[in-house]
């Protein structure tokens, strides 16, 4: 495996390049958006002289990996030769299957098609496919060249092949792979989101507070960041995308997501891209200030 091809220059897509770059690997990076594609360069060039400074790669190394890079607007051109490709595209599944339907006829033979998806069935995705042996999952976590896990996802048909050759490749980026099998959020969403939703509801039905129920999870749980912080974070709109496709997929009551979550994506409070969801979030600013609009909440 020498040449990958990401598909999506954005949060994620950036960092998976990143990474197969700095371990030696031949990248295609891939978006629709040329002005995404730009940002990601200068994104993956901020965030090496940020390992450059920490002391944990040279400025030699840096240099090798953004030559490692070639960026493209063009799907053909970019995955004609791809022995791996890695789809980090928008979370949308038209979208993920109009770029498998297309892999599978651009791809040589032998390529492995993965997805960097964080709910849409694998199994699904393989169905557009001519080739459902060789599509699997490859979760990463953001940011991706921080964070050690990827959560690798079997397909229903993927091969027992495959998944040794992505387990690998994963541990020679320097990752510590999990493997899950194909039901609705995998293994990471299908506990986080819960939790996240669950926090929610006791937001909304007044158990604590903000400050109280992230207290809590920190440091009761001794987890860095609380659950509505992290909520913020994730984003709004995508928890609330995930707790659907939970409470889809595995037909159970207990996935519906809160009602003030649902509210607070039909306003606009999406957390940090918005500027505000449980916290108010200011450019340049790390504090923790809680929304107004739970202040008065105790
Ligand atoms: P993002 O919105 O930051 O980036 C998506 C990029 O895909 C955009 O630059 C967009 O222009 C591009 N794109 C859209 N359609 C395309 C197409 N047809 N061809 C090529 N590029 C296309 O999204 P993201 O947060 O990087 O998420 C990407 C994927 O990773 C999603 O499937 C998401 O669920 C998953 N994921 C996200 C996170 C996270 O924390 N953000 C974590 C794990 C997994």
């Amino acid at each position: 495996m020498k040449n990958i091809t990401v598909i999506g220059s954005g949060t994620m897509g950036n960092g998976i390049a990143h990474t197969f770059a700095q371990f030696g690997y031949q990248v295609n990076l891939i978006d629709v958006n040329e002005v995404a594609l730009q940002k990601a360069i200068d994104t993956i060039g901020k965030n090496l002289d940020r390992q450059v400074t920490k002391g944990l790669i040279s400025e030699a190394d840096k240099t090798a990996t953004l030559a490692n890079i070639t960026t493209y607007t063009n799907l053909k051109d970019a995955a004609s030769h791809a022995d791996l490709v890695v789809e980090a595209a928008s979370e949308n599944m038209a979208i993920k299957l109009d770029i498998f339907k297309q892999l599978d006829e651009i791809c040589p033979a032998h390529t492995i098609l993965a997805s960097n998806t964080s709910s849409i069935s694998i199994t699904k995705i393989a169905s557009v496919t001519k080739r459902p042996t060789q599509v699997i999952g490859m979760h990463f976590m953001n940011p991706v060249p921080v964070m050690k896990l990827v959560e690798v996802i079997n397909g229903f048909k993927t091969s027992e092949e495959v998944t040794e050759t992505i387990l690998t490749l994963s541990k020679a980026v320097g990752k510590i792979p999990a493997l899950a099998n194909d039901y609705a959020g995998f293994i990471a969403n299908r506990i986080l989101m819960p939790m996240i939703n669950e926090a929610i509801f006791c937001l909304q039905q007044g158990v604590g507070s903000v400050e109280s129920i992230d207290t809590v999870m920190k440091l009761g749980m001794a987890h860095p960041m609380g659950p509505l912080q992290l909520a913020d974070f994730i984003g709004l709109d995508v928890c609330l995308a995930i707790m659907n496709v939970l409470h889809e997929g595995l037909g159970d009551t207990k996935y519906a997501p809160s009602p003030l979550l649902v509210n607070m994506v039909t306003a606009g409070n999406l957390g940090v891209k918005s500027g505000e969801g449980f916290y108010v979030h200011t450019a340049g600013s790390k504090d923790l200030v809680v929304s107004s609009r739970f202040k008065n909440h105790r």
